[in-house]
């Protein structure tokens, strides 16, 4: 449903994963969990104490700090012997704009109509719009979601005006909010409060735009046999920076979310690195920007064509024990595909186990960096072992490397390398996620 647009940087990137490195060594270790189990504990504590460490500041997005995480996880993945992105830099780099608004005028038959009746999401400095222009004409009715599909109606990538019910007036305004961090591109989307656009009608606007450098941090470890399919391990190591002191801590470290994911994220690239067995290429992406908006992910997604990805495995908060208690973690949209199924096999006669995920009423499918790939279809699911009904330090100061439990951390992630074997080796391939509605 949603189109894909393939870039140069996307071009770059496909040739990247798939002509280097064509001869790799074969097996030099048969054992899965042999390097995982050898490093255990202290490699999991060593780099949390790096990312979660008051030096960091919180990793929030756009300060200094946060470079210095991207640079550690760059660093790591250097290490860990996976090839960059593209050319020499783990870094992918990307640009957002912060929009202000200028002038804004909508008139109808010669009348100007007052302007908290329009919301332009657009990256045009200027703007100006009437029956001739060829935009597409969607609509949000009465009982549909507004904000959702709002969203997904701006991530479409075409010039749409979308009609909205006026039973939606309230809400209307909250629309602007949209514009707080928007991707630069060629479409805008401009929502008209209203059942019908009137004849003769025009929308001017203006814009000035304040611009944000964002960076994901992508390593790569090509495949032997199948490198034109990929499976992605990902977290986020973006987190809430300096807030509000609680009992005089200010900085918010962010151990469990996301520092867990992305330590998961090192471990398993020097794992299979180490192991040196897989047919498909493997992709290690840190997100950043995921607690504003998701951005990083969505960034990411736009750079790839989601059906030569096999299966993503996304990793938010595996720090804590699950409601299940030790060697346990669960999978969000565990009904979406037979991917859940697939990890659970693997998983048979070891002492871990998967459960699909106990809280659908948080939508935590669509809540997580999964969510950009899994609305195109890739069985992209996210592993964690949150306790989202009683999780005391989730987004609070106090989410320290103290408060977790590493060694049952460094479970989890072996878990979750065992539980991938035969999507890796290509043995295995995981349903799509079906597309669903608007709704
Ligand atoms: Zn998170």
């Amino acid at each position: 449903m949603y189109k894909f647009f393939f870039s140069s940087a996307a071009a770059l990137f496909i040739i990247a994963a798939t002509t280097t490195c064509s001869v790799q060594k074969a097996s030099k270790n048969t054992s899965a969990s042999t390097n995982l189990a050898a490093a255990g504990t202290s490699e999991v504590a060593r780099i949390e104490n790096a990312l979660a460490s008051d030096e960091m500041r919180g990793r929030k997005t756009g300060s200094p700090e946060i470079d210095k995480a991207a640079d550690f996880i760059a660093a790591e993945f250097k290490k860990a012997g996976l090839q960059p992105l593209t050319g020499d830099t783990y870094l992918q780099e990307f640009v957002m704009l912060r929009p202000k608004l200028g002038e804004l005028k909508y008139v109808v038959g010669g009348t100007e109509i007052d302007r908290k009746n329009i919301v332009v999401v657009t990256s045009q400095p200027s703007l100006n719009v009437d029956e001739k222009s060829g935009y597409t004409i969607a609509t949000i009715a009465a009982g549909e979601n507004l904000f959702l599909k709002a969203q997904r109606l701006v991530g479409e990538k075409k010039n749409t005006i979308v009609l909205v019910d006026t039973s939606m007036f309230k809400n209307f305004a909250g629309l602007t909010g949209l514009k707080r961090q928007i991707f630069r591109t060629p479409f805008s989307t401009i929502f008209v409060l209203g059942s019908s656009l009137p004849n003769g009608f025009t929308i001017t606007a203006t814009h000035s735009f304040e611009e944000m450098k964002f960076k994901n941090v992508v390593g790569i470890l090509p495949g032997r046999s199948k490198k034109e399919e990929q499976v992605i391990f990902s977290g986020h190591y973006d987190h809430l920076g300096v807030g509000k002191p609680e009992a005089g801590d200010s900085i918010y470290n962010g151990a469990n979310d996301d520092a867990a994911g992305i330590t998961a994220v090192i471990l398993l690239a020097d794992h299979f690195k180490k192991i040196g067995n897989n047919e498909r290429t493997l992709v290690f992406v840190a997100f950043t920007a995921e607690e504003i908006g998701g951005f990083g992910s969505q960034y990411f997604s736009q750079q790839m064509s989601p059906s030569s990805i096999s299966a993503m495995f996304n990793i938010e908060m595996i720090g804590t024990e699950s409601k299940w208690g030790k060697n346990s973690a669960y999978i969000t949209g565990f009904d979406k595909t037979n991917m859940g199924e697939i990890l659970q096999a693997n998983l048979k006669g070891t002492a871990f186990q998967f459960y699909p995920d106990p809280y659908t009423k948080e939508n935590l499918f669509y809540r997580s960096d999964n969510a950009t790939l899994a609305r195109l279809g890739v069985p992209a699911h996210t592993i964690s072992t949150s306790k989202m009904d009683s999780e005391p330090n989730y987004h609070k100061a106090s989410d320290e490397v103290s408060t977790l439990d590493l060694e049952n951390m460094a479970q989890v992630i072996k878990a979750i390398a065992e539980s991938s074997k035969t999507i890796v080796s290509g043995k295995d391939t995981p349903s799509r996620v079906k597309a669903e509605g608007m709704n």
